[in-house]
């Protein structure tokens, strides 16, 4: 019996040879990158509670649709860290001969270890973090970097010199920002411009039910030439059916609680979505759908960042690409029922 773990399971993975068939690629700002219409993200359900075997085939469901963008973070888990050690593991087992058709991204910005060092925008800071992403997941290099939030703390030339210097090291192939402001944005794009390292991409929450970035951000990111990568487009799963005849037991809202509580999901909040998802199935879609297709209607969205708990709902959320053409009658019903 053959007791190598790593052959056998490459051996047993053999992703669909269609994978490109289907899926489309939008270039990301002004730069040579294409991003596929849907990323996965891996800040939920690839923690050391999770089933690996689930995780796994969420991986090799989005790859074998086209999607070759994951996305990761120093502090996803439980614990912190734990997301991108599952990760390493599914990699190295199953994605390693498939590195070059990947994308893969972290972050650092949030709290993430003990200490003055592990949290913010410092240059200690960000240069060690990745230093560890990169070992937990065991990578040599990311294809992009995030500094996960603003730290008005920090010296921006600060924290856009740790980004500048992680790719000269090699260690990143491109480097982004998160959640920053349209001014913000505006001063880190021009640091980063002078120093020779353009920012590749933004990483905003956005999703029918927040709308900050149509508040200048989008506008400056086009201007700018900088990519926009919308982060939980499912508003954490409320933009879909799941909570329309209760609180499924393995629901985030149930499950997890940490980001998206049970009582925020309140009756108010759950017209909204009963009303969302009688509009998508009028277009013969799932609200899941409708809610992606409604942020890829805009050409300035380079990619959607999904999350997962299962293949079967990740094949849902893709098959959003099948209609993203969105008449005036849909999107003006989408904007009233939000407004009321
Ligand atoms: P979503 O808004 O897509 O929510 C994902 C959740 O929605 C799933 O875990 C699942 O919840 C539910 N879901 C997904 N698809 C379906 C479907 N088709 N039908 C029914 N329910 C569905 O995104 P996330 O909030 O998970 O964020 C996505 C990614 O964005 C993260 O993994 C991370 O990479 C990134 N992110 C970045 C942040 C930043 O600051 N830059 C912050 C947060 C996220 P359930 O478990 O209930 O089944």
């Amino acid at each position: 019996m053959n007791h190598d773990f790593n052959v056998l399971n490459q051996k047993n993975y053999i992703p669909n040879e269609a994978r490109y068939t289907n899926m489309k690629y939008r270039r990301t700002g002004k730069s040579g990158l294409l991003l596929p219409e849907i990323s996965i993200g891996l800040w939920h359900n690839f923690g050391f509670n999770d089933n690996f075997e689930n995780s796994t085939n969420i991986l090799k469901c989005a790859f074998n649709h086209g999607i070759t963008h994951f996305d990761l973070a120093n502090n996803y888990g439980p614990p912190y860290g734990a997301a991108e050690i599952t990760f390493g593991k599914i990699f190295k087992r199953y994605f390693k001969p498939f590195r070059d058709e990947l994308i893969i991204s972290t972050k650092a910005g949030w709290d993430m270890w003990a200490g003055p060092y592990g949290n913010f925008g410092s240059r200690k800071y960000l240069i060690s973090s990745l230093d560890q992403s990169l070992q937990r997941m065991g990578l040599d290099y990311v294809d992009i970097f995030y500094h996960h939030r603003p730290d008005n703390d920090t010296p921006l030339e600060e924290t856009m010199g740790a980004l500048d210097h992680i790719v000269r090291q090699g260690k990143a192939l491109y480097v982004g920002i998160s959640q920053y402001s349209a001014k913000e944005t505006k001063k880190a794009a021009k640091i980063l411009k002078q120093l020779g390292t353009p920012c590749l991409i933004h990483q905003p929450r956005y999703n029918l039910m927040d709308r900050w970035v149509e508040n200048g951000l989008l506008d400056t990111l086009d201007n700018v030439g900088i990519g926009a990568i919308a982060f939980s487009p499912l508003n954490q799963g409320v933009l879909t059916n799941k909570y329309l005849n209760g609180f499924p037991k393995d629901s985030r809202a149930v499950k997890d609680g940490r980001y998206l509580k049970v009582d925020q999901i309140n009756d108010e909040l759950l017209l909204k979505v009963k009303k969302l998802n009688d509009i998508a199935n009028s277009r013969d879609q799932s609200l899941a759908q409708m809610a992606i297709a409604w942020l890829l209607k805009d050409e300035r969205i380079t990619s959607v960042l999904v999350g997962a708990s299962s293949s079967n709902q990740l094949l849902d959320s893709i098959k959003a690409l099948d209609n993203k053409e969105f008449s005036k009658e849909d999107l003006s019903e989408i904007e009233q029922v939000l407004k009321d």
